[in-house]
């Protein structure tokens, strides 16, 4: 058995990573991050119920990302366990300012930095990001495109940058971007840091979730808003987690393609395939 652990797997996109890694890889085991235990022990008695032959292929792991004890806690319960992956799938998208950035940035940080020694050689690391980043991103000047495009960017420039933005008033779309630009900012650094593994983050795509469900209006269908059913958010994520890739540090778009960190690419356009 591999080892894959996927944080905020207890709900939407996260679950269905957990399902769909349950589905297509016999060989894993997967622990199911959630916060809130109950919650990660529903979602875990749901696909065991549906599936009793995943009984043993599936543990619940409480994780906070926002809690640096608790991903200590559960960085400490899996020692001795070598893990193939790491799924930095926990976030939101609403809330105040500093908490957005904490949980998609720092949590992001926190679970690597816990879990690392863990990792095999070769090890994956996917950040679930968004394409609300290089879409927030494509719309800041030069300086601000330069900073979260630097591959040589450090954890203490990184980190003081986040804490600046984190007493910015502004509203919430704009944050969410910025998180996630924040988040492929750091896949970057990490990818840099860690040549041994391999990093790299993806956006799920437009997927019907607690998270999007607020932005329907009503009456309107979540296929008529375009958005996608949860499995179809986990296709990028496991080809960065089982795929054959050509390198590390890279996002990637929806349909598993490349993309570029500072503007929206749509699913089946071109691979972006500059630097
Ligand atoms: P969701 O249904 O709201 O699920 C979010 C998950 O993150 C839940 O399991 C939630 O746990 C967990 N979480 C939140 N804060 C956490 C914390 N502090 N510690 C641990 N877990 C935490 O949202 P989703 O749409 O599946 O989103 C999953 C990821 O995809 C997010 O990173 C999101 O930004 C990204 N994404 C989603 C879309 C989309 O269209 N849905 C598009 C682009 C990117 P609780 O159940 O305890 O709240």
């Amino acid at each position: 058995m591999r080892n894959v652990v996927v944080t905020g797997g207890n709900k939407g996109i996260g679950l269905a990573i957990v399902q769909a890694i349950l589905e297509e890889h016999p060989d894993e085991l997967v622990y199911l991050g959630s916060r809130d235990a109950t919650r990660g022990d529903e979602a875990r008695d749901g696909l065991v119920r549906a599936h009793p032959e995943w009984k043993e292929r599936v543990k619940v792991l409480p994780l906070d990302v926002q809690d640096d004890a608790s991903v200590a806690a559960a960085a400490r319960s899996l020692e001795g366990t070598k893990l193939h992956g790491i799924v930095n799938n926990a976030g939101i998208a609403r809330g105040p300012r500093r908490e957005v950035l904490d949980v998609n940035v720092l949590g992001v940080e926190r679970v690597c930095t816990h879990f690392l020694p863990l990792l095999e050689r070769g090890g994956r690391i996917v950040n679930v990001t968004s394409a609300a980043g290089p879409s927030w991103l494509a719309t800041q000047p030069a300086d601000e495109r330069r900073f979260f495009l630097d591959a040589n960017v450090t954890w203490p420039e990184l980190r003081a940058r986040v804490e600046k933005e984190s007493a910015v008033a502004a509203e919430e779309n704009a944050t969410y971007g910025l998180s996630k630009a924040f988040a492929n900012l750091y896949t970057l650094l990490l990818a840099r840091e860690h040549p041994e593994l391999q990093v790299n983050a993806c956006t799920p795509g437009f997927i019907e979730t607690d998270l999007t469900r607020g932005f329907l209006s009503s009456g309107q269908s979540a296929a008529d808003a375009g958005m996608k059913p949860p499995a179809a958010g986990a296709r990028a994520p496991l080809f960065l987690l089982f795929g054959e890739l050509e390198g590390t540090g890279r996002y990637y778009g929806s349909d598993a393609k490349r993309s570029p960190l500072d503007a929206y690419r749509a699913p089946g356009a071109p691979a972006y395939e500059g630097p």
